[in-house]
């Protein structure tokens, strides 16, 4: 079954690069038509159907075992699970998103650069992770039950399909999350925790402002405080300060109403401590921030909501123990926090092609070169993991 996967691979390319001659596909042009294949398909959040489908055809003519897991709601999004030989729980458990940010842009490739909306973030680690396995398996480096892929949707909103996936009850010693960290093994990332603010005010005629409370004014006076309470916040020697974004912030109709109601999106990203910490922290300070507009026998809840969306979560360190890669920390959010640890000391290594400098941007894009030392990369660590593992099987 799995000879499929060479045969399966250069029919991928065979109509682009027919000049070349089909028996002289490498698995480098594969992974070109591979990542060219995903990239070309709009998969923005909630819309993941399609790639979803296209790669599971992939996958199974590859000679994977391929399910399909839907979400809980009614939407037909589904998570990608593949394992490519009889053993369906892996010790090794390679995974990545399908899902992107909006909008969508085309796929590109020109000048060895390849551009379009998730050229980087993710479909370039989704293709060297496929590609990487399938090497070390065709090298007989690894063995088809030593390994298994999962692919998750809805990773940019909140990461609804890994926490789906907490249901396929796996239990892998060690898990590789694809991101863009260029090449580089990341030892930890930030926390996260958003923030939902909702002031209340009363309208009046702007000639008479005292008849009203301006939930502009209410809003304003909150995210000052907010953001003097900013460089108080924890820090760490290892993630560095916390940051707060005032994402989006709207009040108000015209300039001669006193505005009834205004509000604010932010998110902060954790350097130190726990959400629950940080959320108490918050709540007295833009509380006694807004004490100056409460009328006899009000409470702060009264002109003033809070609400965060999440449980957020504080920062969190990864394994970084291979040798050979270079090592930074990152401040964006993975999907890491999502999967629940099931096994004792389970190993959790966050790698990937491309830099998200550029991600999330108009201008996406990743080298040829990048993506080609990805599926090296990927097949280090694969190797390195799978010798771990049997270095502490051995022990027992
Ligand atoms: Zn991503």
């Amino acid at each position: 079954m799995w000879r499929n996967a060479a045969l399966f691979l250069s029919a991928l390319v065979c109509c682009k690069s027919a000049a070349s001659g089909f028996a002289s596909l490498s698995s480098t042009g594969d992974l070109f038509a591979f990542h060219k294949n995903l990239t070309e398909i709009d998969s923005i959040t909630y819309k993941e159907q399609e790639v979803g489908e296209w790669l599971i055809s992939s996958l199974e003519q590859q000679g994977y075992n391929v399910e399909k897991q839907y979400m809980d709601d009614e939407s037909g999004r589904f998570n990608v699970y593949a394992y490519p030989g009889e053993t369906r729980e892996t010790d090794t458990l390679v995974s990545s998103h399908i899902d992107t940010v909006p909008p969508f842009y085309p796929y590109r490739h020109e000048n060895k650069t390849i551009h379009g909306r998730g050229s980087v973030d993710d479909k370039a680690s989704v293709a060297a992770q496929v590609i990487a396995v399938n090497n070390l398996i065709s090298a007989q480096k690894i063995s088809q039950d030593d390994i298994a892929l999962l692919f998750v949707v809805g990773e940019e909103v909140g990461g609804d399909g890994m926490r789906k996936a907490n249901d396929l009850n796996l239990k892998p010693k060690s898990i590789i999350f694809g991101e863009p960290t260029e090449g580089k093994l990341v030892s930890g990332h930030k926390g996260n925790l958003g923030l939902e603010i909702k002031a209340k005010g009363k309208a009046a005629h702007s000639g008479y402002p005292w008849l009203g409370r301006s939930a502009n004014e209410v809003l304003t006076r909150a995210l000052a405080a907010l953001m003097e309470l900013g460089p108080n916040l924890p820090k760490s020697d290892k993630y560095g300060v916390t940051t707060i974004n005032l994402g989006r912030i709207e009040g108000g109709v015209a300039a001669n109403v006193v505005a009834e109601s205004a509000s604010a999106t932010i998110a902060i990203r954790i350097a130190k401590g726990t959400p629950e910490d940080m959320k108490d922290e918050i709540t007295k300070a833009i509380h006694l921030a807004v004490k100056t507009f409460l009328d006899d026998g009000q409470s702060p809840e009264d002109v003033i909501e809070l609400n965060f969306p999440s449980r957020g979560y504080g920062p969190i360190d990864i394994d970084a123990d291979i040798p050979g890669f270079e090592v930074f920390t990152v401040n964006y959010g993975t999907d890491i926090p999502n999967l629940e640890q099931t096994v004792l000391g389970q190993k959790r290594y966050l790698y990937g092609p491309g830099t998200i400098t550029v991600a999330h941007s108009d201008h996406e894009a990743i080298t040829e070169a990048q993506l080609e030392e990805a599926v090296g990369g990927y097949e280090k660590i694969i190797l390195h993991v799978l010798k771990e593992e049997r270095v502490v099987k051995s022990d027992l």
